[in-house]
């Protein structure tokens, strides 16, 4: 099963992509903790794409096409994986497709989570990312057990940088411009599902599981 997660920046897709990965036991691979570990580790991408995500611009194409391809041609990746965060343009969209195409295959579903604008700012600034895992918490909708403390790995708690008020503002122009085309994109190869993001963590997870299932 080969899942694209779509949605703004702060919709939930990464939860929601750390939950589908636990229940049907594929990859969960996001090119931002890829950037954010390669950050981390002080590597030539790592500061590439520093550049980049600190000003809430994308990564070029070239580059994170690169880094993804690498990574879903894993043997981990042969059942399945879910993407979350990539695609982010049409041009990465069509390079996925090509390649998979190459094989045979496909996606097989594109999950947009739905929210409004109006939620995003509020939901991204109670956004809180494990300094050494990268699990992601928010202090309303999915709070940790101890607070600013990993349930995953027991590390501390911190707001992103590129989670700050004037970066999500701008997080979100991007959105609009390159990565909503995406929703057109995929409903025209019948494989987009639309779920609506305003409820609870549960509600949404149930409603993704209906359609992998359904
Ligand atoms: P995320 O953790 O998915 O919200 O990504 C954080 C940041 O990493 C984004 O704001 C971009 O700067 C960069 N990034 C992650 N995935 C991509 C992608 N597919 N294309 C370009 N930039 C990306």
């Amino acid at each position: 099963m080969k899942i694209v997660m779509l949605g703004a920046p702060g919709a939930g897709k990464g939860t929601q992509a750390q939950m589908i990965a636990e229940k049907y036991g594929i990859p969960h691979i996001s090119t931002g903790d890829i950037f954010r570990y390669n950050i981390k580790n002080g590597t030539e991408l790592g500061m590439e794409a520093k550049q980049y995500m600190d000003k809430g611009q994308l990564v070029p194409d070239e580059l994170t096409v690169r880094i993804l391809l690498d990574r879903v041609a894993g043997e981990d990746c042969a059942q399945g994986y879910v993407l979350d965060g990539f695609p982010r343009t049409i041009p990465q969209a069509e390079v996925l497709t090509a390649e998979l195409d190459r094989m045979n295959d496909r996606i097989d579903y594109a999950i947009n989570i739905d929210v409004p604008d109006e939620n995003i700012v509020s939901r991204m600034s109670g956004r809180r990312a494990c300094t050494n895992c990268g699990a992601t918490y928010h202090i309303v909708y999915a709070a940790p057990k101890k607070e600013g403390i990993c349930d995953q790995c027991g590390a501390v708690l911190v707001q992103r940088d590129d989670d700050k008020p004037e970066t999500v503002l701008n997080r979100l122009k991007v959105y609009h411009e390159q990565t909503q085309p995406l929703i057109d994109y995929y409903g025209s190869r019948n494989v987009l599902k639309t779920v609506d993001g305003t409820g609870s963590l549960q509600q949404v997870f149930k409603d993704i599981t209906a359609i992998l299932e359904g």
